[in-house]
């Protein structure tokens, strides 16, 4: 069912993997959106006006109001700004650049311009995320271990750009992690970090992280691009009452081993929701707090070559 409000024409830039897999089934159902155009190099969608590029997109005389920007992060910044300065609200997908500079500067573009500006990240709508923030509120978190560790062949096949600097390597899942870290705790910061990089990769394949807060709470993190078999998706928080377990990239919660429950998955549903409220409310969203750590890692991280990756 279409919303009371307007509805607000988007268009989509990027239709690969997660744009297929999750922007455009989820907006099909949306009350809040209608996706009427799409711009791709290789991929056209039925039922949409369909252009080779962005520029060609906003060229036309129906442009829309507001645009997803789904392509890898390296290629964002130039669209996301030409986009804010044509006065279309911009969604960028996680994570929101590949520089820090660059999505701050955006961020201003976005106010200048009167749009809004959204720097998502899917995993904060996992389902389980609210209910454990709030479980751990009044709490006193003793120790935090992440671990994120899925098969790159599985997920990533034949992409090259998140091997290319500023892909982020393990980082691209990783961050997720983060996203959800910086929403459940208080401020921390890195500490020590170790990057595994093969030796015929820019970027890495491993990370093992060590993060503090002001109370000297340790926070672990441990990403690895190799594991095969189950999947790994882990945030367990050790606090003065008891164990909070946070699993499958936060769609299901333990809490002292008793499984909680929680509503179906709808991460892209609830990114959707906080899009049209932004737009509504002409106000912006960039939490920059997941690539700030991120960064850091690349800044103060030890590089150690392992062996080389082939797909
Ligand atoms: P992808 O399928 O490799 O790329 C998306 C599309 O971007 C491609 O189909 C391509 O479309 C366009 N593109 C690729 N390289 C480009 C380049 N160098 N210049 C211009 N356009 C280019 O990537 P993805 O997996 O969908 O990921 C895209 C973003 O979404 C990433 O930031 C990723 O972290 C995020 N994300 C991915 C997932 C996932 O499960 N894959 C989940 C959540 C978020 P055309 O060739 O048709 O132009």
């Amino acid at each position: 069912m279409k919303s009371s409000q307007p509805v607000i024409r988007l268009g989509l830039v990027g239709l690969g993997k997660i744009a297929t897999d999750q922007h455009v089934p989820v907006l099909a159902a949306s009350p809040d959106f209608d996706l009427v155009a799409v711009a791709s190099r290789n991929a056209t969608l039925e039922g949409a006006a369909n252009y080779a590029t962005l520029d060609d997109l906003l060229a036309a005389p129906e442009k829309p109001e507001a645009i997803a920007l789904c392509q890898p992060p390296q290629v964002r910044f130039a669209a996301a700004l030409a986009a804010l300065e044509a006065g279309l609200h911009v969604f960028l997908e996680k994570p929101p650049g590949a520089t820090l500079a660059e999505v701050a500067l955006l961020h201003d573009a976005a106010r200048a311009n009167g749009v809004t500006l959204f720097a998502s990240w899917h995993s904060r709508y996992a389902p389980g995320v609210e209910p454990a923030r709030r479980w751990l509120e009044g709490r006193q978190i003793r120790s935090v271990a992440i671990a994120w560790k899925e098969d790159v062949r599985h997920w990533h096949p034949g992409q090259d750009w998140i091997w290319q600097p500023g892909g982020m390597g393990v980082f691209d899942p990783g961050i997720n992690a983060l996203s959800i870290a910086t929403h459940l705790l208080p401020p921390f910061f890195l500490t020590e970090a170790i990057l595994s990089v093969p030796s015929n990769r820019q970027a890495p394949i491993a990370a093992d992280l060590v993060f503090r807060d002001r109370r000297n709470t340790p926070i672990t993190v441990t990403l690895d691009w190799l594991q095969t078999g189950p999947q790994t998706w882990d945030i367990q928080v050790e606090t003065d009452a008891g164990t909070l377990l946070l699993s499958k990239g936060g769609s299901q919660l333990g809490i002292d081993g008793e499984p909680q429950p929680l509503p179906p998955e709808a991460e892209y549903r609830g990114l959707y929701d906080r899009f049209a409220q932004l737009i509504r409310s002409g106000t912006c969203d960039v939490d920059l707090r997941p690539l700030i750590h991120v960064a850091d890692a690349f800044l103060r991280g030890e590089r150690r070559r392992v062996a080389a990756f082939e797909d």
